[in-house]
């Protein structure tokens, strides 16, 4: 077990609430430049098996471990998995597509012998006549006009080039619920053998493809979480039900810009948000957040915008991906969001409001109680004792403005909840007083004073899940 967060480093008034997640890639990969990402602002840290062989992450996961101790702070390790993500296979040069003219795909082929386009998947046994297939994010457009001895058939809806390994979309194409891939698989039999908070699940269309990684995970013994991403036009339609199934939402405007029509993205961000907070499930915004930044020192105005707009908006996080794996300016772009994160949550109401949420659960009464008690006494902090983190997500998604401090005796639940909004955690042992104790000694770590009205939540069976059942109100001495 790690011990981590022994260092109270940040005063309470300017704690980030907004999460940062930051992908690791050929820019970022060193101890140093790891630490650097972490000191800088990040909570939690992607690691995306689309690249990168084992023994590179084994090395990486190490690393963000032992940088999150020295920065004294939990940090989420998040393995991302491929899915059925399509690509193009290996070809010579280029190759012009113009409107109208047909192209034909298939599994593996030599191009310069097959004239059929080589993909590195066999998506003849998927994809049906009148579907779209988008290659290199969108740029070419086509559709499918037959499927034929393993040979896909297309008409170019407009002109174009592309380029070897570049990505396919396929909007349309049901998977029938076989969305983790051969690849996939084997990443997460590699995953169960590291020190993995959150599998981040690609191209999820519905939520039984979230029931069959969890059947995967529970048969490693797994305790990570699932964060669905959400970059299809079938998880669109089946948004709620993904939420409600998933422990975490990732927002992957990358791809679902083109599976579904751009200008709808900014809506779903607020629908998947919206979903969230309603179901207290951690929402992540991710890709172009600070895009320019992957070449220039400084972001766009567009940028800066998008990233205070997820922070009004709720997200618990805002993501980072070639921004820090791949780019020049990998560290500032942590600062720069950062800073507009501060400066945001400094400026808003905090609180949002959203209409029509009945909850009768005795969980969520006593949260909605702590939240009115602490808001009503000017309370400085809810300091909460959690085990699996229930408690603190249930608090947290009513986006409470009294700061929340979490106290477990899990690292994988302190682990889990850095990426969720407004929580700082601590690893204490099990203990009758953990809450008390924490606050003993932020008290004598100078976070808290003298005369500090705090919060303390906690239960009669201390570690036991759902035993939440007293609410304290002390005032420092
Ligand atoms: P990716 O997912 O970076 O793994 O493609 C995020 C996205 O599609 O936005
Ligand atoms: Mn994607």
């Amino acid at each position: 077990m790690h011990a981590t967060n022994t260092a109270p480093n940040v005063p309470l008034e300017n704690f980030k609430r907004t999460k940062i997640i930051a992908t690791v890639g050929p820019s970022t990969d060193s101890y140093e430049l790891i630490e650097a990402l972490i000191d800088a602002g990040a909570n939690g840290i992607r690691l995306n098996f689309s690249h990168g062989t084992h023994a590179e992450r084994t090395r990486q996961i190490k690393w963000i471990r032992r940088a999150s101790q020295a920065c004294g702070k939990p940090v989420a390790i998040i393995q991302d998995i491929q899915g059925p993500k399509i690509r193009l296979g290996d070809f010579d040069g280029f190759v012009t597509v113009a409107k109208g003219q047909s192209l034909s795909f298939a599994y593996q082929s030599d191009y310069a012998v097959s004239g059929h386009l080589p993909t590195q998947y066999d998506l003849s046994l998927k994809v049906k006549r009148g579907e779209r297939i988008y290659l290199y994010d969108g740029k070419v457009k086509t559709i499918v006009s037959s499927v034929q001895g393993g040979v896909v058939h297309t008409r170019a809806e407009n002109d174009g080039i592309l380029i070897k390994r570049k990505g396919m979309n396929l909007p349309d194409t049901d998977f029938g619920g076989d969305i983790i891939t051969p690849k996939d698989k084997a990443d997460l039999v590699y995953g169960s053998s590291q020190d993995i908070d959150y599998i981040a699940l690609s191209f999820v269309q519905t939520a039984d493809d979230i029931a069959s990684l969890r059947t995967i995970l529970k048969s490693f013994n797994s305790s990570a979480k699932v964060i669905s991403k959400i970059e299809t036009k079938a998880a669109v339609e089946n948004l709620e039900a993904i939420v409600a199934a998933s422990d975490a939402v990732m927002i992957a405007r990358g791809d679902l810009a083109v599976e579904t029509p751009a200008e709808s993205v900014p809506i779903v961000q607020r629908q998947i948000i919206g979903l969230g907070l309603r179901y207290g499930k951690p929402t992540i915004v991710a890709t172009q957040m600070l895009a320019s930044m992957t070449d220039m020192p400084e972001p766009t105005r567009a940028e800066v915008s998008d990233v205070a707009t997820a922070t009004i908006l709720g997200a618990d996080c805002v993501m980072l991906s070639d921004e820090t794996a791949n780019g020049k300016y990998p560290i500032e772009a942590v600062q720069t969001m950062k800073r507009i994160v501060l400066y945001t949550e400094a400026h808003r109401p905090v609180n949002v409001i959203f209409p029509g949420h009945e909850d009768h659960s005795r969980q969520g009464a006593i949260s909605r109680a702590i939240i009115g008690l602490a808001e009503n006494i000017a309370a400085k902090a809810i300091v909460a004792e959690t085990k699996s983190g229930d408690t603190a997500l249930q608090i947290a998604a009513l986006r409470n403005n009294t700061p929340l401090i979490a106290v477990t005796s899990v690292a994988r639940t302190a682990q889990q909840l850095a990426i969720v909004f407004g929580i700082k955690s601590y690893v204490r042992p099990v203990d009758k007083f953990a809450a008390k104790k924490l606050t003993n000694w932020l008290q004598l770590s100078k976070v808290l004073h003298k005369g500090d009205i705090v919060v303390t939540v906690s239960g009669k069976y201390p570690g036991v899940v759902g035993t939440t059942d007293t609410i304290k109100v002390r005032v420092l001495e």
